[in-house]
């Protein structure tokens, strides 16, 4: 099978399209016609050579995949004709990791895009065991805008997870776009008074409307200062900082700096952007503080059930964080990111 597929030829050269055969899949493997998918900052980071991925390149990029099934392997026949998210974290579904519930840590786990062939494509092989049906998605729902619950929406929900967030916690979040933003609207959905933290003033006015009960715009601001008005918010709703939890997804060295300067007595940090900086940090506040820190990566496929659930129930809203945009621009849309004049996530049509 023959494929148009935007392909990295070289870091910090622009994407070239391509013709590539598509092999048949192997057992266990399927074929996914591309309808969508989601375009990352982790892309950029490929594409312009501040990380490199797994796979030795040319390798075809893109992690964010919605689409149909077209073609099945042997003890995959089960997926055939099936609408399918394909999970940018794709566990090996046997090893100790997975059999515990941690397939998002599975060391033998498989990323589009990173390990394999991604996404801007217009057919994708990937292994059938891992992917999330969506044939059950409500008439009103835009399939395509379901590739973003495949990185962004499905890694704010482990996070949440993974802080154990309850109803009534407070959760801070810095870094209100992207992931940030979806987490914004996954914790309200679960009950937690939220508190936004961006340096961009639209985007707190954006998710103040999606879920922030209460927004702190941090720029040019010491950590300090911060700090004192967002615990001054937990304490307004007295909610004692063994409930409180801090989601770090700006991806910014001063991001995981603010975040880290949150942590109060008993409260509970997870860290879930990337930066390729080092920051400096005193761990000894961990100690001080019975704190807790935990790292958060991907999420494992047997949760999107709850959140496409989220979805579908509308209490997780995703078409007014999402702009359409055809692949073969995906050369300038990349270039729109590195500017940051992207204020959506784009979410890209292989076919236009
Ligand atoms: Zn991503
Ligand atoms: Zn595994």
């Amino acid at each position: 099978m023959k494929s148009r597929a935007w392909v990295l030829v070289e870091a910090g050269k622009p994407l070239e399209a391509r013709t590539i055969d598509v092999p048949a899949p192997a057992a266990g493997e399927v074929v996914v016609e591309v309808d969508a998918c989601g375009l990352c900052h982790t892309d950029l980071g490929y594409a312009d050579g501040s990380v490199a991925p797994k796979h030795a390149l040319p390798l075809v990029l893109g992690h964010e995949i919605v689409g149909r099934v077209v073609q099945v392997g042997a003890g995959a026949e089960s997926w055939a004709g099936r609408s399918v998210i394909v999970p940018a974290v794709l566990p090996c579904g046997e090893c100790a990791f997975c059999r515990a519930g941690r397939g998002n840590a599975c060391p033998k786990q498989k990323m589009p895009g990173n390990d394999c062939d991604g996404g801007f494509a217009t057919y994708c092989l990937v292994p059938a065991r891992p992917l999330v049906s969506i044939d059950d998605a409500p008439a009103g729902v835009d399939r395509r805008e379901l590739g973003v619950v495949a990185d962004a929406v499905s890694t704010a929900y482990q996070a949440l997870k993974r802080a154990e967030v309850r109803e009534g916690d407070v959760v801070f979040v810095v870094g209100a776009g992207g992931v940030g933003g979806y987490a914004v609207q996954i914790a309200r959905a679960m009950g937690a008074h939220v508190v936004a933290l961006d340096v961009e003033a639209g985007k707190l006015e954006a998710i103040s409307r999606h879920g922030a009960e209460r927004t702190v715009l941090t720029r040019d601001r010491a950590p300090k200062d911060v700090r004192k008005e967002a615990h001054g918010i937990a304490n307004e709703w007295r909610v004692p900082s063994l409930r409180w939890r801090t989601l770090e997804c700006s991806g910014h060295p001063d991001g995981q700096a603010l975040a880290f300067a949150l942590l109060s007595q008993g409260s509970t940090m997870v860290q879930v952007g990337y930066t390729p900086t080092a920051v400096n940090l005193r761990l000894s506040n961990v100690m001080a503080f019975d704190a807790t820190i935990h790292g958060s990566w991907g999420c494992p496929p047997e949760l999107y059930a709850d959140v496409l659930r989220l979805i579908y129930g509308g209490q997780v809203v995703l078409t007014p964080f999402v702009e359409h945009a055809p692949m073969s621009r995906v050369v300038e849309s990349l270039d729109a990111m590195a500017h940051h004049k992207l204020t959506k996530r784009l979410v890209l049509d292989p076919r236009a």
